[in-house]
């Protein structure tokens, strides 16, 4: 990226209010915002040459204060099974990030990564390994809805942010990203089709409680006691269990949202019939789902997934304690390298 083109802020990361703002600075009437507002989040323009209802001029001048988030797919993966679509896409300063395209009964679903790399540490996770390179702008992750829905040709209703990176530890991005998702007048996702993923950064969940969004929150929990999820993931240490479940409970209580507890199963580390009680007793009195993940075996980590009986005797040992529990469907299992290792594989 050129020096001109760094110093041009990504107009993708305006929210409508912050371009009316703007175009009256501009001195322009309000509705040129509108305008502006339905070309990128509408329409998804990848450039202003492309916004032919607006004048010459105005476009010029949107090219000389703004660029637009882009991305470039660089490599792209197909399912043969189910369709599912996994793109490596490079960042306008040559990084690269994942992302992931699936089709369920209800639409299309997409998985977005909200950092490239991470600094969470989990340690059955790819995307930790080369811990966090920087953030990404809320342009850089509409951009990835955007793009993957210009590519498909199709508007995708669901996304997940479950790709590279912790959406809580870029916390004022993404709520300018689920402000902007979430608009009526651009893309007009039902907040209630977006899911977050935190690996449990206790004082944003409870800021995010606090935003009037109410969009699903997922823990990853990975294990049923504090001593356990240690082992598995270092940032417990920073936010013990007991204190992420207190934030999830007011979470809860803010937005009336079903939690979402994720749980990646790990031979010989949290499937046991000991650690099914455990799990239950945890979360009892909660409203809540458990998604067991198979845990995606990281080349450079020795976590191995239990065999599918095991799994399947763990799923039925909660259901018996009254848990709403589901093993994830795995979309794609011929390209499903863990998430984060398409990234690694380029990297290298
Ligand atoms: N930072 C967020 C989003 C991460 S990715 C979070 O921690 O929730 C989404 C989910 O995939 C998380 O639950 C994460 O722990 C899990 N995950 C990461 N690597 C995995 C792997 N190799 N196998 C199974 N699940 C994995």
């Amino acid at each position: 990226m050129s020096e001109t083109q760094k110093a041009r802020s990504d107009i993708l990361s305006f929210t409508k209010e912050e371009l009316e703002e703007w175009v009256k600075e501009a001195g322009l009437p309000r509705f040129r915002a509108g305008q502006i507002y339905e070309w990128l989040h509408v329409r998804h323009a990848s450039s202003f040459d492309v916004m032919t209802s607006l004048p010459n001029r105005l476009r010029e001048e949107l090219g000389e204060h703004f660029r637009i988030a882009s991305l470039k797919a660089v490599q792209v993966l197909e399912s043969k099974l189910d369709g599912t679509k996994k793109y490596l896409f490079a960042l306008e300063d040559g990084n690269v990030i994942e992302s992931v395209l699936m089709r369920y009964s209800y639409g299309l679903s997409a998985c977005i990564s909200s950092q490239a790399g991470c600094r969470m540490g989990c340690r059955f996770c790819a995307s930790a390994i080369g811990g966090k390179v920087r953030d990404l702008e809320a342009g850089e992750m509409i951009a990835q809805v955007a793009c993957m829905s210009r590519l498909q040709g199709e508007r995708i209703g669901h996304v997940v942010i479950m790709g590279s990176g912790e959406p809580l530890d870029n916390y004022d991005q993404l709520v300018r990203f689920l402000r902007i998702m979430g608009d009526p007048k651009g893309e007009c996702l039902s907040l209630r089709d977006i899911t977050v993923s935190t690996c449990g950064i206790v004082p944003n969940i409870r800021r995010l409680a606090k935003e009037a969004l109410p969009v699903t929150l997922a823990l990853s929990l990975h294990a049923p006691s504090q001593e356990k999820r240690e082992r598995l993931m270092p940032i417990a240490k920073k936010y013990p269990l007991d204190q992420v479940l207190d934030a999830m409970r007011v979470y809860y209580e803010k937005t009336r949202r079903r939690i979402t507890f994720e749980y990646s199963c790990v031979e010989g580390e949290n499937t046991s019939p000991e650690d099914a009680r455990m799990l239950s007793e945890l979360v009892r009195g909660m409203n809540c789902h458990i998604n067991l993940i198979p845990v995606n075996p990281v080349r450079e980590r020795p976590y191995q997934r239990p065999d599918r009986r095991k799994i399947k005797a763990f799923r039925d040992m909660l259901e018996k304690r009254g848990i709403s529990v589901t093993i994830r469907r795995e979309m794609g299992r011929d390209i499903n390298g863990a998430c984060g290792q398409l990234r690694r594989s380029y990297l290298q």
